[in-house]
């Protein structure tokens, strides 16, 4: 597992008046005018007037505005130990690879986690035992074993792909959680594409897409990386 080849994601959807929608909530909260009217105001056009109001709402937590907008990724060459972590936020949507409706054929795909990438020996263990997976797995569904129940012998290794879709909230709290060091290398790289992507075009972003530490100003883990300070 080499970060290049790891995790394609693509961002596929996003709402094109993002700002404006969440500025139309904040003012919406605050105004005695009209949501629609708010959003064909003036100031919906003014980017920075917008963002400083949005931003204010952020700090004061009042997340529900932010829970307005949806995005999706799509995303492959993540290893189903992977998904199995990013599945447990339960505030996101998935439409996953079915292990049960595609059948492998030959070798299946299947990530090597860093750690044994860099062990020529036991890499080249480990290449050998998927061989071993893949040529049993080929031997039950051969023998008329579905591919729902051969995929039994399958490992977290293998490969899985998914669209996945999250409001903004969870995003950031997905990225609180899982661009810390505390959380694995491959989620975290896969979360970090998921966030670069978004700030790619939404830039104002970049300082709620980052570890929980950033936010809090302080490491609340037990075991810290030491990028902040452990809370006293
Ligand atoms: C470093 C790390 C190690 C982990 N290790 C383990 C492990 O060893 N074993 C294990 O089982 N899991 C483990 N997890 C998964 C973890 O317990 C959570 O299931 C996962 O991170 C999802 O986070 P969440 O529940 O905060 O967020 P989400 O499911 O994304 O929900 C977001 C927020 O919504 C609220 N919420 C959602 N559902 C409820 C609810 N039912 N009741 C009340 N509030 C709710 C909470 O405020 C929650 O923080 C680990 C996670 C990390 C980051």
């Amino acid at each position: 597992m080499t970060e290049n080849k790891y995790a394609r994601v693509r961002l596929i959807s996003k709402p094109g008046n993002m700002l404006k929608t969440i500025y139309t909530a904040c003012r919406t909260c605050y105004s005695s005018d009209s949501p629609l009217n708010i959003y064909d105001c003036e100031n919906a056009q003014d980017k920075e007037k917008m963002l400083k109001l949005i931003k204010r709402v952020i700090s004061s937590g009042h997340y529900s505005t932010i829970e307005h907008i949806q995005v999706s990724f799509a995303i492959s060459n993540i290893s189903r130990a992977c998904s199995h972590q990013l599945v447990r936020h339960r505030h996101m949507s998935f439409s996953q690879k079915s292990q049960r409706y595609v059948k492998e054929k030959g070798q299946f795909e299947y990530l090597i986690p860093e750690t044994i990438e860099q062990n020529k020996e036991l890499k080249e263990k480990f290449e050998r035992f998927m061989g071993e997976i893949s040529d049993f797995y080929g031997e039950l569904t051969a023998n008329g074993i579905p591919a729902e129940d051969a995929r039994a012998v399958l490992p977290n290794a293998a490969s899985t792909s998914m669209v996945a879709s999250l409001n903004l909230r969870e995003l950031i709290h997905l990225a609180n959680l899982r661009l810390c060091t505390r959380a694995q290398k491959e989620i975290r790289i896969l979360v970090k594409r998921m966030c670069d992507a978004l700030i790619e075009e939404e830039e104002w972003l970049k300082e709620y897409l980052v570890p929980k530490c950033e936010r809090l100003g302080y490491c609340d883990e037990d075991k810290s990386c030491g990028r902040k300070a452990v809370r006293g």
